[in-house]
């Protein structure tokens, strides 16, 4: 490509370009794939630079006093990039300040062609997981100097290009021609640089399909290389000795061996010596294993050990996405090592996770059914990583929001697979999935698909006896979402979208133009099934009308009467006596009636797509027309789950064994409504469908006691009767970590009150307080809130006052939405404070002295007008029970301890906890949170002492 391009970047004193302005703009000349020249100045803003972006950058209204203004620099910078292609790391942004500049400085907008490093770098190297600037040029070795400097990140930039491009010059010939096809005629940025590398020298692209790539309906794909094992392995060992199990990671046994300096930790050698016994002896146990205990080897050893001696499969569950992702990554790989024979271990997501090749194609192939410019990016991504994926698995693509989204359209679906028809059936990703699972000794899986499997009466997953939940003090959140119902108006309006957008889009149009063309011999049979399609056409507009008005109806039923908000939305409970109001009662009965209507809407379309499947039975074989029809009559099965979903939960009003609630979104034009259903109690619910029915599950969690009790959990959770009946074990492990060396709680007794005083005065008095213990550990600060809003609050009165000591304050939900990027962003920098709220409780993980000082603003009890929580409460309150005592405190307690778990990570951690809610040492339920703390060291005093001893501990290393 003999193109010029340009290469630009700009530092500004903001976001917004019609506000902010240009300090700095950096930009490299690159010709003939090398950078030939350079372009970089500093502007005069001629508005006060604010200090968070001075220290960013490093560029301050001192500095630039003397510098040119815009309007000087405008008439140089524009001949360095004149008749270049534009290269910008987050174009839109850098795009945005430039036209304005032009605009400011009499020049006429920029209207050429602009590459987006990152669009670029999202389809070259798809399973990045992050496309920050630094992260890419970390991970492809690229020099980033001075991150923030215009120039540096230009030139960074600019190598980032140049690495792109010769990824690209070296694609499949047949893939560039795809996305040429897939692009040719939309308004998609990267088109031209597609069709120039398609048209281009053709002696350095690849005419063949790389190796071990083939190509089915012209969409190439890397079959599926992973052998299917035969079945379970069992026999390899005679017998399940216990003490054969636990040698692995005793001192001498073939763990040590493995690694230099092993130290054998007592606590592991017990829990995995209890999961043993209780696989051996066939009982239930609940394991609470303090951080640093090393749990997962601790279950996972006698997990292969079991399912080896015996031939029985076990299922390891995980509640995060993380937590699977390091059993694969970090101690799969351990095991095969350390253990002596072999075994198959797998994991195994739900359906939904994998892609499915059909619909690729289908899109690929039919490059009308592809909009917009984000739907382009996301399917041109989809082939290009498609030639590299062997598993298939969203997980690999780091998906941003809007592509999220899209994933949903090649998502491999049960109501949507052809099966053997489909000729990408034998290298299916979810099938081949599927049958590794089938025949793994020990199949990792979430516990989504646990609780799928237990409400699909056990069909999803691989039969199995023996289970470990980890992470299991979400269980009861879990089961409480997954054995409950949801439904709502984008799940109707998504599927009737699918099935018809407007008469030139959607399934039953696609359907209809592929009759067109198969159109051949009987006549009359092709005749009845146009006018049967033509019909079906015609019914997605009274489905339409009648979806709208029982949602319409809904919408505004729940905007009169709610009681409360919800993330934005407004939320209604229905209680058993919500319809003792007669005038509530009349609205009811005319929902139910529009919910009838839309059931036999429903009904009358599924008729019709039998009678298609009817009259389509000479076409099937076509593929497209096969997998098209079954698309359809997926979509079909949506809306009658949909359609039963919304009739259970209006048949469900009064139930006492279940909670309803309705959230409705009142900025929407449309009638965004979402119903759901709960049960109250899911004890009950999981004795009798999971505990009953297996010989041993282990639930395993660093937080599970109460007190150093577990009774809470096993009330919760079901457990009770296996308790009676002596089949439930308990066991309790420390952390190996030395608490009381490691770890300093305060609390300040002369903070606000939480009661009787207003928020306001609160996050003042708050943030001041953040601030000197800010100062004190110069940043390393991780704050937890129970509230957003007070978060944000916070946040604005923090952020000025630590901007004047160079330490920069970083927040979820407004600096990013992204706990991941926000974490990393916290320890790049040297002084940094990070506030999170409800995420950041648990599944924070920074190790050493980047992490010093945690601080507490609340105890985390959840809102008491939750419709679950509220559901619960009052249960217990007609039982004579005391919810608070009983519910609220021991789920705040688990909470807390995820929180307080942050801070130590490794034995070489020691950090301080400051809390700032004077109920853990004034009420008298306040103990328990401390007594449920592994002992670290306590201090109380004013908040000036308090300052003091936190300084006082962060100054002294550990050990002294
Ligand atoms: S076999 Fe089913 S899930 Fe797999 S690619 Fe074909 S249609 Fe999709």
């Amino acid at each position: 490509m003999s193109e010029t391009y340009v290469v630009f970047d700009f530092e500004t004193t903001g976001f917004t370009a019609h506000k902010d302005r240009i300090i700095e703009i950096g930009a490299v000349k690159i010709q003939d794939g090398r950078v030939v020249e350079r372009f970089h100045r500093r502007v005069n803003p001629g508005i006060k630079i604010p200090p968070y972006i001075s220290e960013l950058t490093g560029l301050t209204d001192e500095l630039l006093e003397d510098e040119p203004s815009l309007e000087e620099v405008m008439p140089e910078f524009l001949p360095f990039y004149h008749d270049a292609i534009l290269v910008a790391h987050n174009a839109d942004f850098d795009l945005r300040f430039l036209n304005a500049a032009l605009d400011e400085s009499g020049y006429l907008d920029y209207v050429g062609e602009v590459i987006d490093t990152v669009q670029l770098a999202q389809i070259l190297w798809p399973r990045e997981s992050s496309y920050s600037l630094q992260s890419l040029a970390t991970h492809h070795n690229l020099a980033h100097d001075h991150p923030h400097q215009a120039l540096s990140d230009a030139e960074t930039t600019a190598n980032l290009f140049l690495a792109l491009l010769d990824r690209a010059q070296k694609l499949p010939f047949l893939l560039l021609q795809q996305i040429t096809g897939l692009t040719e005629y939309t308004d998609w940025p990267l088109r031209h640089f597609f069709r120039r590398l398609a048209e281009g020298n053709t002696s350095i692209l690849q005419f063949d399909e790389p190796e071990g790539c083939v190509t089915i309906d012209r969409l190439m794909h890397r079959p599926v290389q992973i052998a299917v094992a035969e079945s379970p392995a069992g026999g390899a060992l005679s017998d399940f000795d216990v003490s054969e199990v636990v040698s692995v990671l005793e001192k001498g046994g073939p763990m040590s061996d493995l690694m230099p300096g092993y130290e054998e930790r007592p606590q592991q050698l017990d829990m995995l010596r209890q999961v043993a016994v209780a696989f051996e002896e066939q009982k239930h146990l609940i394991v609470e294993a303090g951080t640093g205990t090393g749990k997962s080897l601790a279950y996972l050893i006698p997990s292969v050990y079991y399912s080896i001696a015996k031939g029985e499969r076990v299922v390891v569950a995980t509640h995060t996405i993380n937590l699977q992702e390091q059993l694969r990554e970090r101690d799969i790989p351990l095991l095969q090592q350390v253990i002596p024979f072999d075994f198959n271990i797998e994991v195994f997501k739900g359906r939904g996770n994998y892609v499915c090749m059909r619909k690729v194609a289908t899109h690929v192939n039919n490059p009308g059914l592809v909009t917009d410019p984000a739907e382009t990016t996301f399917f041109v991504r989809m082939v290009a990583w498609l030639i590299e994926t062997e598993g298939g698995d969203r997980e690999e693509l780091s998906l941003n929001g809007e592509q999220a989204d899209h994933w949903n359209k090649v998502a491999s679906g049960a109501d949507s697979c052809i099966m053997k028809a489909c000729p990408w059936f034998r290298n299916c990703y979810y099938h081949r999935a599927r049958a590794r699972a089938q025949n793994a000794d020990v199949l990792i899986t979430n516990h989504s698909l646990v609780l799928t499997d237990v409400k699909a009466d056990h069909n999803v997953l691989p039969g199995y006896q023996f289970l470990v939940l980890d992470e299991a003090h979400h269980m009861e959140d879990e089961a409480t979402k997954h054995l409950g119902t949801e439904v709502s108006y984008f799940q109707m309006y998504g599927a009737l979208n699918r099935l018809l957008r407007d008469k030139n889009r959607g399934l039953l149009f696609q359907l209809l133009q592929k009759v067109d063309v198969l159109q051949s011999g009987d006549s009359s049979a092709y005749e009845d099934l146009r006018a049967t399609l033509e019909t079906s056409m015609e019914q997605i507009g009274d489905l339409r009308d009648a979806n709208e008005d029982v949602f319409r109806q809904l919408h505004d039923f729940i905007l009169k009467h709610a009681n409360g908000t919800d993330a934005g939305r407004q939320t209604m409970r229905l209680k058993p006596d919500t319809f003792d109001d007669e005038t509530l009662q009349t609205a009811w009965e005319g929902i139910a009636s529009a919910s009838e209507n839309l059931q036999s809407e429903v009904r009358a379309m599924r008729k019709l797509v039998g009678r298609l499947e009817e009259l389509s039975e000479d076409l099937m074989k076509d593929e497209m027309f096969a997998g098209t029809l079954t698309d359809i009559s997926g979509q079909v099965k949506e809306l009658d789950q949909g359609w039963q979903d919304l009739a259970y939960f209006l048949r469900s009003v009064g139930s006492e064994s279940s909670v309803l609630w309705m959230e409705a979104d009142d900025k929407s034009m449309r009638p965004v409504v979402f119903l759901y259903s709960a049960p109250i109690d899911v004890g009950p619910l999981l004795h009798t469908h999971l505990f009953s029915k297996k010989e041993s599950v282990v639930l395993a969690s660093a937080t599970l006691t109460i007190n150093q009790d577990f009774k809470y959990v096993i009330h919760q959770l079901g457990l009770y009767e296996s308790n009676v009946q002596g089949r439930l074990m308990t066991l309790q492990v420390d952390s190996p970590f030395d608490y009381k060396k490691q770890a300093l709680l305060c609390v300040p007794n002369d903070c606000l009150p939480v009661k009787g005083v207003a928020e306001d005065v609160f996050t003042t008095s708050f943030a001041e307080s953040l601030t000197n213990l800010a100062r004190v550990s110069q940043g390393r600060m991780l704050v937890l809130f129970t509230s957003h809003r007070m978060l944000r609050e916070t946040y604005h009165k923090v952020k000025p006052m630590l901007a004047e000591h160079g330490i920069t304050v970083l927040a979820h939900g407004v600096d990013s939405s992204s706990r991941h990027r926000l974490v990393q962003e916290f320890q790049r920098h040297p002084k940094a404070v990070l506030f999170g709220a409800n995420s950041f409780w648990e599944g924070v993980d920074i190790p050493g002295e980047d992490l010093s000082l945690l601080v507490i603003a609340r105890l985390p009890f959840w809102p008491p007008n939750q419709p679950v929580v509220e559901a619960r409460t009052e249960k217990m309150e007609r039982e004579g029970r005391n919810s608070f005592m009983e519910y609220s405190v021991p789920q705040a307690i688990i909470r807390f301890k995820q929180g307080f778990g942050r801070l130590i990570r490794t034995k070489r951690d020691r950090g301080a906890i400051v809390i700032y809610d004077r109920r853990i040492t004034e009420s008298r339920y306040g103990r328990h949170f401390i007594r449920s703390l592994p002992g670290p060291w306590t201090y109380q005093g004013t908040e000036r002492e308090v300052l003091k001893t936190v300084y006082n501990w962060l100054k002294t290393p550990l050990g002294e």
